[in-house]
């Protein structure tokens, strides 16, 4: 057992840090525990941000992952509004952005990710907008609110989740919306074009205007307000707000000035970790966006965004921090609301990974699991507005056996039936 007199730090406040510091105290850790974060808020989760709480369907208390006074009951020291801007590897200390220096004995890098910002002319102007954090959705409530009153134009660059769900958020507000999205289809590279399609549809189907196949050029101002948006095709769409929901960024920057392991930016960035979320240095470990783990069933690097993945990988990083043996293994997960569309997705099958998708339900009804399938084995499967299915579907991505790929599309076979 880790020596009372140890002190674990933990930098970033998101739920991976916050779960990691939970779990250090739930195993019976009794050293000091440092959680730093560089937001004034208390962990939350974001989730809700580009949904329930950007509609206004939910309360601004409702995301934090704990209450404020539940850090100290449990003898966790919060920094909040405090970066580390460097960690020296040798001396084992890190250095926060007023000059504090605080010994570890294992560190926790769960820096998360950060919005990918525009790089063309106007991104400068008052009302173009990204979505990552608490602050951000509280401003981009008042936008949308604004616009829906004013039968304003919102122009999202970017048909990703976020962008879909803000999209979805913003229809509901009674803001007009645009989205550009240079992909043919939105979420192409998750879903692949033949399920993409069914989000176009279903976003069309509620008002919103796509462009497919172009790139946002520049953001034209007036007196410093957004005024419209160009794309590469020459078209000129008219904006009062925009929203860069391009993707996000790992937060690698202490990792490699302190000279961890990184990988590639070409193979999905973020800080190499074994199967156990161990670093290039055993005394460092990193979990939630920032990781690129290992996965010893997949045998592949990935680095996943999600919520479930902050959520298991940050108690799985703190009982390998406690010498507890790990192997984080879970089948990537995650989910989306837009309008009454409630999905899960659970595995992990870009296009070039499968060669056959399979569907069983009604894609028409929008009640459905598709499965992508490579040899007639399961590599993920997504269910849209049917649910309590992501136990067998994550068994059959597990079993990696071949099913019969009639069966997997007739719904009366059960799908538990299917599982090798
Ligand atoms: C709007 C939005 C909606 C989402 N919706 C979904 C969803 O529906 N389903 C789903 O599965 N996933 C969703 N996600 C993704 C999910 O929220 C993330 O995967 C999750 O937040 C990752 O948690 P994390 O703890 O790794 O990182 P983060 O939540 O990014 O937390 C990292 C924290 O570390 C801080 N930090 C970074 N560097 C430093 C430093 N040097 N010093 C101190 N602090 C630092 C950051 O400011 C941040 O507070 C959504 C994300 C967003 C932004």
């Amino acid at each position: 057992m880790v020596d009372a007199d140890q002190t674990f730090v933990i930098v970033g406040g998101g739920l991976a840090g916050a779960k990691a510091a939970e779990t250090l105290r739930s195993e019976g850790f009794n050293g000091r525990v440092i959680l730093i974060g560089d937001e004034r808020d208390h962990p939350y989760e974001r989730p809700p941000l580009s949904k329930g709480y950007l509609t206004g369907a939910k309360e601004r208390d409702s995301v934090f992952v704990h209450e404020a006074a539940w850090y100290a009951a449990h003898d966790i020291e919060l920094h909040l509004g405090q970066a580390v801007t460097a960690v020296d590897r040798e001396a084992r200390t890190v250095r926060l952005g007023d000059g504090t220096v605080i010994r570890y004995d294992k560190l926790l890098l769960a820096t998360g990710a950060e919005p990918r910002r525009l790089v063309v002319p106007g991104t400068e102007l008052a009302g173009v907008h990204h979505l990552r954090r608490l602050a951000h959705a509280d401003r981009l409530r008042q936008v949308l609110a604004a616009l829906g009153r004013d039968n304003g134009h919102l122009v999202i660059a970017g048909a990703g989740w976020i962008g879909l769900e803000v999209a979805a958020a913003a229809r509901g507000y009674g803001a007009e919306v645009t989205v550009v999205e240079y992909e043919p289809t939105p979420l192409h590279r998750v879903l692949g074009p033949e399920l993409g399609q069914l989000f176009a549809d279903l976003h069309s189907d509620h008002g919103v205007r796509f462009h497919f196949g172009v790139k946002l050029t520049e953001i034209v101002g007036q007196d410093g307000m957004v005024l419209a948006v160009r794309t590469d095709d020459g078209e000129e769409h008219p904006a009062h707000a925009v929203l860069a929901a391009i993707g996000a960024a790992p937060r690698t920057a202490l990792a490699e000035n302190s000279g961890l392991a990184l990988v590639d930016r070409a193979d999905g960035g973020g800080i190499a970790v074994d199967e156990s979320l161990r670093t290039s240095d055993p005394d460092i470990y990193a979990a939630g966006d920032v990781a690129a783990a290992h996965h010893p069933s997949l045998h592949t690097r990935l680095r996943v965004e999600h919520w479930a993945n902050a959520l298991n990988g940050g108690p799985a990083a703190a009982r390998a921090m406690l010498g507890q043996l790990v192997s984080y293994d879970r089948v990537p997960y995650f989910f989306s609301d837009q309008y009454d569309l409630g999905m899960e997705y659970s595995g992990w099958a870009p296009p070039g990974t499968y060669d056959q998708v399979v569907v069983r339900g009604d894609t028409g009804k929008r009640e459905f699991i598709a499965f992508w399938l490579k040899e007639g084995r399961v590599l993920a499967g997504m269910n849209v507005n049917v649910w309590d299915v992501t136990e067998p579907i994550q068994q059959l991505i597990r079993s990696k056996a071949a099913v019969d790929p009639e069966a997997l599309a007739d719904p009366s076979v059960p799908l538990e039936s299917l599982v090798g």
